[in-house]
Order: structure tokens, then sequence, then C-alpha cells
């Protein structure tokens, strides 16, 4: 088997295809040196070695060390220089590289192959020893944290105290000599802590270093953040070794990394930033302050130190030409690595950037409109759930700030909440079902679900690049980077900059959009929904199949439905319109009444209630589909609790309290959601179904008068089982409909219909549709009848079972296809041979799921329903599940 493929001088055994074999840092940089792009050589150790390597006790396949020998001299004959060699030494840079981009993996280890004799050498070459004994201490630094396990923290120290007995302030006042006292002391530190001696072989520190990257795929980070991001374990991680180039050669080199269009806003501008005379790790740690890459970039920021473009005017023009092809050629926006080395440009990665919802929309449709992708292309480039972030709100610019501070806006939106300084403590909060903003001095991969549990985060170190930022808008957190202006203090737990201090638990609002810092909480407002977003949502209307309803029954959500682009109503819950003040008494009247008698005098005080509501509702939904479902909940849900209720009710229907209390009692249930709901009531109490009958059918007789157009309302029965209560309430609703027409004389097109909601049902499918005239699956119930679980309770050991892996992802979000999702397979299929085309939607809350969307097309479900919110994210989703 091939286990090692070069890359570099001019060819390269892999291509940007292979990323699953190569990973995608591994694939891009043969993809690169294909191109002629001036890429250091080197070679990828594939991610089916680190397969073997868990298959077989943490070992290698037997022919792979003979391979990495051969790859090795390969590497040594392009650049001239010999691993290990004391005069001319070839050192190398390890890099982990799996298939999706994962900050949970091993640190980069660079300069790897210096030893105390082979410093000598690169000093020599060089011509320089400070830069080579700092490349020295560098590479122990790393390779002892990274590979040994030693804490950076004991580095840091003696840097530290080197720096303050000598009164030094910046490690560039350090000599030579000083980087080599230092590495003596940096030695010694690993010998104490390991038992052992810096390994000084050149080929046991690859060895080293190429164990680590391997283990590292299953440390806790990694293993965390594939759970978070679905990337299966199987899939390993590849390793990626490369003749290093140094920017921290003196003033003509640098480091730097960079976009090809604005990863905040989408804007097509070159954006970047970079170190000169450091590595590459400086630009993203925080440690020195980047430059801006541009001219304009630095001018508009109004920074001193020159851009790239002003001090290394060849290397930048040469950068441009490159970031131009690299964006042509792969058609998307690329984030990118370089390294400058005496004037002289080196490619280290490219990858398609990561980048915030917004920009997402605004590259997308900047592409198509430019030719470089297809409209197809650009719908299938946004991710629906990001759209969100888009949704949500913004500061109102006219409410009142209390500013603190300003950092870097590093991912946009706004968000308020308790502050809180761990990642720990942010989850904590979180599960407390409270909003935090996590404040670090910066962020590492530990601190990933702690960034997942906070609205926001901030950061007082830190470029645009950071890892909080990159991070952060990966995830649509907003951020905030780089506020130099706040001072934390862990310790005591504050937060402080002009003389004011707060403290954990107090608000704090940030604005990830302008970089502000606020005390308190800000008021939000909603963002437009124009320009490049309307354009995205014509281009996903026209490739979509499936229909978007909404789930909607008061006029404000139906309304909000409509300006998102809801083509109907898929779901009204009648019941959400009897809790409102002015009718509760008379639905509790109904309730608790003891015979029909008093139950149809309540239910006389709220047909006209219910019918203006279905007028309003016909009236904003203007000839479009508008499904309404029959009371379904469990009585109790109803009952008055507090003797001021039960007085209340009392007096109003005319009988005395305690026998009303005597009522409530009888009404209770040991487990209502299995209970006497649904259908169920309609059975026992026909005429509240008939009630909402009428109130539907003369709602659609006014509401067709008063708009023109003509109204066909769907009647859904909730939770049936048998066909036989389908039967009998079909009649009921069959005959109210009749009396309607007559008594108007008018025409009611209309259907009846049930959810699919008991497994019983969709198995009996067949039967059910031949009076069903449509089916409407409802998940939510559908999820916990077929699990057995209930929603309410499943917390406490569902997220238990998705840590543990034994279940991919909460079945009440993502529709668990396999189980749920073949009922619901059954279901169309079977309703569909008894009645051809019926009409099959979701009105559960996974029609508002991309995953489960795209399931829904699958079993070729007719339109999906989902809360007003997500409708946008339900077309998008729709769009792609066609692609
Ligand atoms: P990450 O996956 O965290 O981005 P990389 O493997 O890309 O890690 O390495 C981080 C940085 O290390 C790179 O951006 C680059 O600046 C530097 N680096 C990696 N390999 C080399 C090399 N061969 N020569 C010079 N710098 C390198
Ligand atoms: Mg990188
Ligand atoms: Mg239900």
């Amino acid at each position: 088997t091939k286990w090692v493929y070069s890359f570099g001088g001019g060819a390269s055994e892999g291509a940007a295809d292979m990323r699953n074999l190569l990973g995608g840092k591994g694939a891009n940089l043969a993809e690169m040196s294909n191109l002629g792009l001036p890429v250091p050589p080197g070679f990828t150790i594939t991610t089916e070695v680190c397969t073997h390597y868990y298959d077989n006790g943490q070992t290698y396949p037997a022919d792979l060390e003979a391979q990495v020998e051969a790859a090795i001299e390969a590497v040594e004959g392009v650049v001239g220089k010999t691993f290990g060699d004391p005069k001319n030494p070839l050192l190398v840079s390890v890099r982990s590289g799996a298939r999706a981009s994962m900050p949970g993996m091993m640190d980069t280890v660079l300069n790897l192959g210096l030893n105390d004799e082979t410093v000598e050498g690169l000093a020599a070459l060089g011509g320089d020893a400070r830069f080579a004994w700092d490349s020295y201490r560098r590479f122990v630094q790393m390779y002892s944290d990274v590979v040994l396990g030693v804490d950076h923290g004991f580095f840091e120290d003696v840097l530290e105290s080197f720096k303050e007995e000598r009164d030094f302030a910046l490690d560039t006042e350090l000599s030579a000599e000083d980087w080599q006292a230092i590495v003596a002391r940096y030695k010694e530190i690993v010998a104490e802590e390991t038992g052992e001696e810096f390994p000084q072989d050149p080929k046991t520190q690859l060895w080293g270093a190429v164990g680590a990257v391997f283990s590292s795929w299953m440390n806790q980070r990694a293993i965390t953040y594939r759970r978070l991001h679905a990337i299966p374990a199987s899939w390993g991680t590849a390793v990626n070794v490369q003749a290093m180039v140094f920017g921290n050669m003196g003033e003509t080199s640098a480091t730097g990394v960079a976009f090809t269009r604005n990863p905040s806003t989408g804007a097509k501008e070159f954006y970047g930033e970079f170190l000169i005379n450091a590595q590459g790790e400086d630009v993203v740690a925080g440690i020195r302050t980047p430059q801006s890459l541009t001219r304009a970039a630095r001018e508009a920021a109004g920074e001193e130190k020159p851009s790239m473009e002003e001090a290394m005017p060849a290397a930048f023009a040469q950068l441009v030409e490159i970031k131009d092809r690299l964006e042509a050629h792969y058609r998307d926006m690329q984030d990118i690595e370089f390294t400058v080395e005496q004037g002289r440009l080196y490619m280290l990665q490219t990858r398609s950037g990561k980048r915030t919802a917004k920009a997402a929309l605004k590259i997308a449709v900047d592409m198509a409109s430019e030719g470089l992708i297809t409209e197809k292309e650009a719908v299938s480039r946004v991710e629906p759930s990001s759209l969100d972030q888009l949704l949500h709100p913004m500061l109102d610019p006219d409410a009142e700030r209390d500013v603190l501070a300003s950092g870097l806006p590093a991912s946009p939106g706004a968000a308020s909440g308790k502050i809180v300084f761990t990642a720990d403590e942010a989850e904590a909060a979180k599960t407390r079902g409270e909003q935090v903003i996590l404040v670090r001095v910066e962020t590492s991969p530990e601190d990933i679900h702690g960034m997942h549990a906070a609205e926001g985060i901030l950061t007082t170190r830190g470029g645009m690049t950071s890892h909080a930022a990159v991070v952060a808008r990966g995830m649509g957190r907003p951020c905030v980077s780089g506020a130099g202006g706040l001072v934390v203090d862990y310790a005591k737990k504050t937060l402080s900059a002009m003389g004011r201090t707060l403290h954990e638990g107090e608000i704090v609002t940030i604005d990830g959009t302008t970089g502000q810092v606020m005390v308190g909480e800000v008021k939000t407002i909603q963002p437009e929904l124009t320009g490049d977003f309307a354009h995205l949502m014509t281009w996903a209307d026209k490739v979509r199949r499936m229909k978007v309803r909404a789930n909607a029954e008061t006029p404000l959500d139906a309304r909000t439905a409509r300006e998102f682009g809801a083509e109907g109503i898929g779901l009204c819950r009648t019941e959400h319109m009897f809790f409102d003040e002015d009718r509760i008494i008379a639905v509790r009247e109904m309730i608790l009444a003891e015979s029909e008698e008093g139950r149809r005098h309540a239910l006389s005080r709220l047909l006209p209630m219910q019918r203006d509501d279905f007028i309003e509702l016909f009236t904003i939904m203007k000839g479009l589909p508008v499904t309404i479902r029959l009371l379904d909940p469990p009585l109790h849900e109803f009952l008055p609790h507090t003797d001021a209720e039960i007085a209340e009710v009392a007096r109003a229907a005319g009988v005395p309290a305690d026998a009303l209390r005597r009522r409530a009692n009888e009404l209770s249930e040991t487990n209502p959601m299995l209970g006497h709901r649904g259908c169920r009531l309609g059975v026992t109490y026909p005429e509240i179904y008939e009630m909402q009958a009428r109130a539907i059918f003369e709602a659609a007789v006014e509401a067709a008068r008063l708009t023109g157009e003509p109204v066909e309302p769907e009647v859904m029965i909730p939770l049936v089982g048998f066909r036989a209560e389908l039967d009998f309430l079909k009649s009921r609703v069959d005959a109210v409909a009749q009396d309607v027409m007559k008594e108007n004389g008018a025409e009611i097109r209309y259907l009846v219909g049930t959810m699919i909601e008991l497994p019983r049902a969709a198995i009996r499918a067949s039967e059910i549709a031949e009076t069903a005239e449509f089916f409407s699956f409802g998940t939510n119930d559908l999820t916990q009848t077929t699990l057995g679980i209930s929603r309410d309770d499943a917390a406490r050991f569902l997220t238990e079972y998705e840590r543990r892996g034994l279940i991919p992802h909460d079945p009440f979000v993502t529709i668990d296809q396999d189980g749920v999702g073949e009922l619901v397979r059954i279901g169309v299929e079977r309703g569909r041979t008894a009645r051809e085309g019926l009409k099959c939607g979701i009105c559960g809350e996974h029609g508002g799921d991309p995953a489960s969307i795209a399931f829904c097309e699958g079993v070729g479900l007719d339109y999906v329903s989902c809360s007003p919110f997500r409708v946008p994210i339900a077309r998008l989703a729709a769009a792609q599940a066609t692609l």
C-alpha cells in the first residue's frame, strides 16, 4: 500500500480531490504545487495510516518507515539540505490535517530537526546565530508541549524571569547568547519533568511528532469537536511533513494569514494580517499585534506600522496574484497562510475560508453575479441554519449605550448576558437556563464547549484571525476580540476598564459587528430581509420542489410567516387561541361542565371569538392553504388552579365553587400525554369539534367575501389511531359544513385530514387514507410515541446518550430516520396506495431542521411546516435537498 504522498518541487502525487486520503491540508498543498505555486516541498502520511494505527493497537504498517525515509530523501533532493546534517540541516514542520479542519487536533511543531549540532549549522547557513537559537528555543518549547506533554507555562516562566532579571521588555531584545542560555534551561526542565533528555536525534523527533498527531485524534478536545460537528471517528487524520521556510529571518521576512474576501462582511477585498520577523504561530497567538496587508486597510484602521503592501511590495504583488488564482481555481473564498523568507514568498496552506452567515450570503450572490459559480451552486453554498444569524437581532441604533471598551468586530451580531470567566462556568450557567457572555484573555480549543454555551464571546487579546474569532464565526456566535482596554482578573473574577469594575454575573452586551462592549443590556432590533438575502431566496425557490408552510395561530405569527415567504399555514393550533384572557374563562366553563347542555352554553360564547380568529387568519393568508387542527391537548392544561380562578369560573358558570373543584379533580390524569386528548376529546365531547368546525366554515365564507379570494380550509383531526375515530368525527365535520353552506347559500371547498402521530396510524395508513383527505406527520408526538420518550423529560438522559455516542443526535431536533422516519415513509407509501396523490406534509419541530428536511424530500412529502422564523431556513434547505 502507498502510505506516503509527496508534494512540492513542481509536481505532486496528490491533488485537491484526494482530501479523504490526504486530509484537507495535504490535498491542497499538493494541489497548490501542481498549480506551480511556491510551496515548500514535503509529504503527507495518509489518513489510512491513522485508521491502521487505531485498528492495530497503535502500531504503524510495516512498510511505512521505508516510505517515509524515501519521501524525506526526495525533499532533501529538492531543497539541497539533509535531515540531521550538522553543516546543512533540513528542518521540517509536522502538521496534522483531517478531512475537515479540526481545531481540537495537535498543534503544529515547527523547526523539527534542530539539536545542539544542527543549530550551529543553521546559524552558519543563515549567517545569524540569533535567528538559529530563536528557532531552537521555539522548537524545544513546542515539541515539549505538544509531543512530550510538558506544560508550556514552565517555559514561559523561564523566559519571563530571564527578561525581568535583565530588564528586557520585548523578545526582540534577547541576543543569540541569551536564547542559548534559555535553550539550556528549557532542556533542563524537560529532563526534570519527563525524566529523559530532550531527544537529539532528528528521526526520533520526527516519529515522536508523527505519533503525537495520530494520538491527538483521540484526545478529548478532538472527540468533543467531532461530536459537535458530526465528524465520524473513522475518518482519521493525515500528517503533513514539510520543509521549513523562515519568517523569522529578520526584517525582510514575515508570516501571515489572509482571506481572498472579507470573511466577516463578504466584501470583495483582500483581507488579512501579517507580522514581520515572526513564525506562523505568532500571528494567531495574539502575542504581538499583527499589521494589515493592504494600505487601504491600514489607513482605514489608522495603524502606524506599514502594511505588507508598503513594507514588502514585491512579495505582496505576488501574493495578490496568487490569491486571485486560488480563488478562481477553487471557485470559492480561500483562507490562505503564507510566509516570506528574506523577500521570497511561500504558500503554506489554502482552504475554503470560514465565514459569517452574512459573508456567506454575500459571497455566494456576488460570485454567481460574477459568473464564477452558478445560481444553483450559490444556493448550495449557504448553510441553511446559519441564516438564523441574519434573522436574529442587532443592536437598536437608537438605544442608549454605556460603552465600556472597544475591540475588534470579530463575529457579527449582538448578544447580552451575565459575565463568566471560564468555559465550564459558561456551560454550567447554560444548563441553569442563564444567558452568559464568556470573557477570556484569549481562548483555546479547550474552551470550545463554553463558547458553544455562551451567547457571545469577548477576549482582551488576539486579532481577527485569533482562535476566538475564527471559532465564533464558525459557530455563529457574536464575538469581540482583542479588546485591549479591558483587564480581566481571573482570580478576582472581575472585568475592568477606565476605572470601572464589573464582577462575574453582571450583565454586558457585546456587538460583534462594531466591536463595542457595553455595560448592561442594550435593546435590539430585527434586520431587513432584502438585498442578497432576497436574491438567494429567489434562486432557492426556483429549484425547490416542496412547499414551505408555517406553524402559526396568532395574526402576528401569520404575518411574520408571510414576510419570510411561507406558502400557507401547516399547523394552526386552535388551543393557543383559548388562552387569551377574555376566553379562558369560557374555555374552563366548557371543560368543567357536567352536562352537554352546560358545555354547549360555554361553546356558544366561544364560537364568535374563534370565528373572528379564523377570519383574521384567512385574510392574512389570502388564498393560501391553512391547516387547522381541532382541539388537541389534555383538558387538564386548561383547568383552573388557584382558588381565585375557581371562584371566577364558578361565577361565570353559575355553579358552586366546591362542585367545580371536585370536577377539576375528576378530570386530572396520571399520564395526560397519553390520556384524554386529541380526537378522544372529539369522540367524548363531539360538540367541541362541531363548534370549531362551524367557526372555521363560517369564517371561510366571511373571509372569501372580504378578500375576494376563495378560502379552502384544511380541517385536521389530531391523534387518530383507528380509522373509526376519523370516520366518526369526519361525518360530524361534514354535517356542519353542509349546514353552514345551506345557511349561507355558499359553496365551501374544504378538506378533512388527520395527523399521523401514532405508530398505529402510520402502519394502518392505507385504511385511514380512505377517509383522510390529507396527512400531516406530527413528528413531535410520533417521536415520543415511537421511542417511548417524553420530550419534556428527555434532557436528563438524552444528553448523556449523545455524549456517549449512543445516538448520533437529539431525535427531537433531527428526525430519527431509521425508526420514526421509517414510519413516515410507510405512512406516505400506504396512504398514497389508498388515495392517489394524497397530500402529505410534516408539522413537527423537524419541519424546520435542515437534515430532517432533506429526509422529507427523500420520502416525497409535499410540504414542510415550521415556526415562522425558520421559514427561510426551510426554503433554503428544501432547495438544497433537491440538488
Ligand atoms: P493549523 O492547522 O493550526 O493552521 P498549520 O499546520 O497550518 O496549523 O501550521 C500553523 C502555522 O505554522 C502555519 O500557518 C505556518 O505559518 C506555520 N508553518 C507550518 N509549516 C511551516 C513550514 N514548513 N514553514 C514555515 N512555517 C510553517
Ligand atoms: Mg494552518
Ligand atoms: Mg401532536
